[in-house]
Formats: C-alpha cells, structure tokens, sequence
C-alpha cells in the first residue's frame, strides 16, 4: 500500500524523476488522504468504468483502482507518465494514456477500454480547462452517467446557482439541463503541493437530459447571447440571435416581460422561448 498522498512521496518522486510543478498545467496535486478517500466514496464506483482526467503521480488513480473494474488515466505531461506506470504497476485494470484530454476521442476510448459500456468522470480538474471537460463529457453522448470533479469553489458556486441569484450563469443552465448537481464538499487550500490561490469545492453530477425535444442549439445559443450581454433586457440580448419583432411576440405569447435580465428566467423559460420559435421561421 503506497502512499502517494504524502507530501514526503510526492516530492522525493517529483526530485527522482526531475519533474517540475507546471503552473500552467493547473497541477496542485492532492497530499492529504482523508480527501483522497472522501473523494473515491462520493465516487461510488464500486465494480465500475472509470476515466480520470489529469492523473498528476496517480495518488487518486491507486485508491480508484483498488474499487473499480477498470480505471482510465489521461494526462497530458509526458514527464509524469513514468512515474505513474511506475506507482500503478502492481494493477492489471488500470490504463494510463498520454492525451490532451480536450483533443482525446472519448467515444473511441469507451468502445476500446470499456466495450462501449457507461463510464464514471473522477478528477481533481487541472482548473483552466475546468469549463470545456464539463461540457465534453456531460453533452457528446459517449455514455458518461456521472462525474465526481473538484472544481474551483467559484465556479461551484456557478454551477449551483439559481435564477436571480449573483453567480447565475450560462454554465448554471447547461450543467441543470444535462444533470442533477449536488454539493458535496469543501477542500481547503492547505491539501495540495504546491498550495493554490483558491479553495475547491468536490461536485457529484448525475447525467441525464432535461428536455429530450427541445432543439439544444438554439436553446444554447439563446442563453449565451442572454449572458454575453447580461445587463441588457432580453429583448436587447436575445435579438443577436432572433429578430426583435418575433421576440415581442414571443415574450406576450409566454407572459415574460421583456425587460427582465438574461438573470431572472429559469431553464422553463428559456425552453418555452426556444419552443416557441419554432412558430416563426
Ligand atoms: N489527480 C492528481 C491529484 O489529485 O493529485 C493531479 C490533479 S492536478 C489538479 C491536474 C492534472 O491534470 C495534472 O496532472 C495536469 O498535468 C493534468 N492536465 C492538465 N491539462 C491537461 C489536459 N489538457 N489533458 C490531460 N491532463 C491534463
């Protein structure tokens, strides 16, 4: 039993291996094994496919292969790659891949490593790319029900916002269209080499689709004019994308003022208008 969470570890391997922190790769790798462990239980991947974006020396890639059928570890620092083969030696079910996990064909990779069947996300994300995996796994439709991702507090604090509320945002309408989010706890600064500027927050996202008849393009690209230009009125906003005269109508047709902010309408609301297009052109 390796314990790779330790500060100790991480450093003697990072010197051995003369490896250095890439800040720009987002790596604050985890050394403290109570959040290992409380990330592996919130997980729940018990006798399950696993990926794991960003695997750093494969501290929570050891504790997910001991639980799970098989665990797939892409990371992109060629430098890291030997150290993880080496400290993930002693598991036959656990793949580590060199890939940039935003040109990675995760479609391929699930036919290849799991015959095409479901797949849990676990990470600790690197933090500047946190947005694009999001959207990656929850809206391709490679089979991903769930992921158990530690995020920024902030944009945690996004995520789970509601209409009217200050950090409401484009990101809080996508991920409630593509899954149920739950909070399930903070992490402080202190439990990562080299120490961040910023507390994170460990999310659990149950995958499924809120609305399977909407047209999910122009859905989307209502809500992004909506939030590009979110201290106009929606019929300021919105027209980027739909003619003012239709959405006059439309706004009377559903009863939504028009001078309410991209902020005040929930997920309904922006279905309904999206619905409702489809009556003019
Ligand atoms: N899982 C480790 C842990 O918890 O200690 C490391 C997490 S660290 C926050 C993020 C990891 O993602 C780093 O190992 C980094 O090299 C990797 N990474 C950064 N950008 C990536 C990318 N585009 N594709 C795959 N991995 C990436």
């Amino acid at each position: 039993m390796r314990k790779l969470y330790s500060p100790k570890v991480v450093k003697s391997l990072m010197e051995a291996y003369n490896v250095k922190f890439s800040k720009s790769l987002g790596q604050n790798f985890l050394v403290d094994g109570n959040f290992v462990r409380k990330i592996v239980e919130a997980s729940d991947i018990e006798g399950k496919n696993v990926i794991e974006v960003g695997p750093g020396i494969g501290t929570l890639t050891y504790e997910l292969a001991q639980k799970a059928k098989k665990v797939v570890a892409i990371e992109i620092d060629r430098g890291l790659i030997p150290i993880l083969n080496e400290n993930l030696k002693e598991f036959d079910n656990a793949l580590v891949i060199r890939e940039d996990i935003l040109k990675a064909d995760i479609k391929k990779i699930v036919e290849n490593e799991f015959n095409g069947e479901e797949f849990t996300l676990v990470s600790n994300l690197p933090y500047y790319i946190t947005t694009p995996i999001i959207e990656k796994f929850a809206a391709n439709n490679i089979n991903c029900k769930k992921m158990t991702i530690m995020i920024q507090k902030e944009v945690s604090d996004r995520i789970l916002s509601k209409e009217n509320e200050k950090d409401y945002s484009a990101l809080s309408l996508f991920v409630k269209f593509y899954s149920n989010a739950k909070k399930e706890f903070n992490v402080p600064k202190s439990v990562f080499m080299p120490k961040p500027k910023i507390d994170s927050t460990v999310l659990t996202l149950d995958l499924r689709i809120y609305d399977e008849n909407v047209d999910r393009k122009r859905l989307f690209d209502l809500i992004h004019a909506g939030f590009t230009q979110r201290r106009k009125t929606i019929l300021n906003s919105l027209s980027q994308v739909v003619p003012k005269e239709d959405l006059i109508k439309i706004f009377e047709e559903l009863s939504i003022s028009e001078k309410l902010r991209a902020e005040n309408l929930s997920l309904d609301d922006y279905i309904a208008i999206t619905n409702e297009l489809e009556n003019y052109n």
